[in-house]
């Protein structure tokens, strides 16, 4: 079966060339440009989710941790934001060319930490270190407007500003790329961070700030914190609510987003708020079935299933209907019928990827997000009922559509209520699109020049009194 095919690839070799990659790894927080300990000492393991095994320990902070950590993201503030753009696109150049260096490294440290096979992990080194590219390019780009005064002897100018300190709160299915894509795009703008990594995977946030060290990145304007699940909530409250804090940007759980926007509510923050999706992946008769169906293993399957992009509910018209579920099949079930249980040849840390039909829409799987190698597959008849069916969730996030028919591709484009649809692919996200969601799925866009606006602030100056001998 290809997600278990893949998941075990990693053989005796390669596990021993990955041990000696793990050199790079941290067990110290990094705070004001010092490797340090919590002030509490306190410690908690990481463990490698295919065995659960610790592979480390690193500091289990807490609130009094995380102040000082903001204290010095606002004091490295006071000087970041005045450097030029073209000095921060440099920064963020050499960050990119040293991480890139240590390609392998970061990918082995991912893979321990978070469990994914070797390729996914490098898939991911080089999806993430496109968006520090990228943003260097993008720092360069921030401008403002001048536009037409409606008086006389005024001028109106308009001018973005970084808006100060950004605190980073991550999960762990992506460790590497939701750190470069916020950290790449608020350094571009001129503010500081604080970074909170999910205690499942906080050893590649302390690789990417080692590494930004070692490109130069002056101290306070990365600091990480590593915090136990336990104390998240104390830590993640200053994170909101520190009046030094001009942002909260976040990516995890419906659930949890709510809860820090309405803490960063109360001090007026902005927010930027990656949350939970549930992606349609619709497919029309005039699709090219095969072709669509590899789509769909990568739309699924990619990451084990646990993407926010990923393909949670499976929509085919009628006249298609039982052609996809048998490529689908057999696409992805080359030993088991559909799955449904755990791989148990390798215990209970893996499951087999299976694909369901016949799901009702009253069924929890059918509503929630997935988040795991299970795809549910319905059938529709027309392409209203494909709209209404896809649309009737709170989330918004990524949608996908298979169809040669042009006009219905471009309805589809219009109707569907995410803030992204993928038109005949699987696979969408990038440094230059902008990437988020609607309704619970999100507040906010990352990547793109659009991913920079979010740090920024508008400034209206109005120039008056330009008369001639005012
Ligand atoms: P996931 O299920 O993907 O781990 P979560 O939303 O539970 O998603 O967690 C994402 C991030 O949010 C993690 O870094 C986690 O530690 C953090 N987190 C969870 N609860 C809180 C909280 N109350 N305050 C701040 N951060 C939190």
């Amino acid at each position: 079966m290809e997600l278990i095919r893949v998941n075990t690839s990693m053989n005796l070799n390669k596990f021993l060339i990955l041990n000696r990659r793990l050199h790079l790894l941290k067990s110290k927080a990094y705070i004001n440009g010092d490797w340090v300990n919590a002030q509490s000492n306190k410690t908690f393991s990481v463990l490698d989710p295919s065995t659960d095994k610790p592979i480390g320990t690193v500091p289990d902070m807490d609130a009094t941790d995380a102040k000082r950590a903001v204290d010095a993201a606002a004091e490295a503030f006071k000087t970041w934001r005045n450097t030029t753009a073209k000095e921060r696109s440099y920064v963020l150049r050499r960050w990119f060319g040293i991480c890139k260096e240590n390609r392998d490294n970061v990918a082995a440290i991912l893979t321990a930490e978070a469990g994914k096979p070797l390729s996914e992990s490098l898939g991911e080194f080089d999806y993430g270190n496109a968006f520090l590219e990228f943003f260097a390019d993008t720092a360069r780009h921030i401008n403002g407007e001048i536009v037409s005064s409606p008086w006389p002897n005024k001028q109106i100018l308009i001018t973005r500003q970084p808006l100060g300190v950004v605190s980073v709160i991550t999960p762990w299915n992506f460790p590497y790329a939701m750190i470069t894509r916020k950290v790449g795009a608020l350094m571009a703008a001129g503010c500081t961070c604080v970074i909170k990594p999910s205690e499942d995977t906080p050893l590649t946030a302390l690789v990417a700030a080692q590494l930004a060290e070692q490109a130069g990145v002056p101290k306070g304007v990365i600091n990480v914190i590593t915090s136990s699940r336990e104390n998240a909530a104390a830590v993640g409250k200053v994170m909101c609510q520190d009046p030094n804090v001009g942002c909260v940007s976040f990516t995890g759980s419906t659930f949890v987003g709510k809860i820090l926007y309405g803490l960063a509510a109360s001090g007026v923050k902005r927010v930027a708020l990656e949350l939970g999706g549930n992606a349609p992946f619709i497919v029309f008769p005039s699709a090219d079935l095969e072709y669509t169906v590899d789509q769909a293993l990568l739309a699924k399957f990619r990451n084990a299933g646990q993407a926010c992009v990923g393909a949670n509910r499976f929509l085919i018209h009628k006249d298609v209907f039982d052609e996809f579920v048998t490529i689908f099949k057999n696409k992805i079930s080359a030993k088991v019928e559909i799955g449904g249980k755990y791989a148990k040849q390798f215990g209970t840390n893996f499951y087999e990827a299976t694909l369901l039909v016949g799901v009702k829409p009253d069924m929890k799987i059918y509503s929630q997000e997935i988040f795991g190698p299970v795809a549910v597959c319905s059938k529709f008849n027309t392409e209203d009922e494909a709209l209404q069916i896809a649309n009737n969730t709170r989330s918004g996030l990524a949608s996908y559509v298979f169809t040669k028919d042009l006009g219905q591709a471009f309805r589809m484009s219009r109707e569907l209520e995410f803030g992204m649809v993928a038109i005949n692919d699987g696979i969408l996200s990038a440094p230059e699109p902008p990437f988020g969601g609607i309704k619970e799925s999100g507040i906010g866009r990352e990547g793109s020049r659009h991913g920079v606006e979010e740090y920024t602030d508008i400034k209206y100056t109005l120039f008056s009194g330009l008369a001639k001998g005012m």
